[in-house]
């Protein structure tokens, strides 16, 4: 792997653990001596996080992480749930007994991260859904839904609560019941009140979309 997809990768799992929080500065200097790359290669890994929505460029100002809007959240979630019914619809109809043990094994690394150190779970958790996506082999469908999956952690980590909740480990382990069964529709009944139930435990009020905006106005004066 070269030292660009490297640095990709570091980047987007401070984003998915939280080390790097919404509206955080990226410092493109320190990134350069870090990974030991000349800027216009930092510039391009960057440029890359940008078209996939989890970095913007301030004039003047170098790069953040985004911020994501209350509007661009709902959009996400929207995306998101009728995607990852596409998803769960084929691997109803593709999966076979070793891809199901490959999910179970899975949950239970899921498990086991939830019990010892929770600040890696959102990163493990999140990559059952890509796992999914990698085992009904569509590589269109398995670049957009780990788009999604990186900005839902943005979204999450900017307006998470004291009551959010990130994945079930048991919605998940009942979700791959339902993928061995071949069980279409209580698959699909499922994935919306798995994808609701984090939605829902996210404070997208408009009060907090209020405030969110007269920050970012703040900020954009600067
Ligand atoms: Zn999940």
């Amino acid at each position: 792997m070269d030292r660009e997809e490297q640095m990709y990768l570091r980047l987007v799992s401070a984003i998915v653990s939280k080390s790097l929080r919404p509206g955080e500065h990226v410092n493109e200097m320190q990134l350069a001596s870090a990974n030991d790359l000349s800027r216009p290669r930092v510039r391009r890994v960057l440029e890359r996080l940008e078209m996939e929505g989890v970095i913007e460029f301030k004039l003047n100002r170098g790069a953040f992480i985004s911020r994501p809007s209350v509007k661009e959240a709902l959009d996400v979630f929207e995306a998101r749930v009728h995607l990852e019914s596409i998803l769960f619809r084929l691997a109803c109809e593709r999966t076979n007994k070793l891809d199901i043990q490959r999910l179970r094994e899975h949950i239970q690394s899921e498990r086991e991260a939830f019990q010892k150190d929770q600040s890696d779970f959102n990163q493990i958790a999140g990559r059952f859904h890509i796992l999914v996506a990698e085992i009904i082999d569509n590589k269109i469908i398995l670049d957009a839904i780990k788009l999604l999956i990186h900005r839902v952690c943005l979204i999450q980590s900017l307006y998470e609560t004291e009551r959010t909740v990130l994945c079930l480990v048991d919605e998940h382990e009942l979700l791959v019941d339902l993928i061995e069964a071949r069980d279409i529709e209580a698959c699909m009944v499922q994935l919306v009140h798995h994808c609701d139930h984090i939605k829902d435990s996210l404070d997208l009020s408009d009060q907090r979309h209020r405030i969110s905006n007269i920050y970012q106005a703040i900020d954009d004066r600067r």
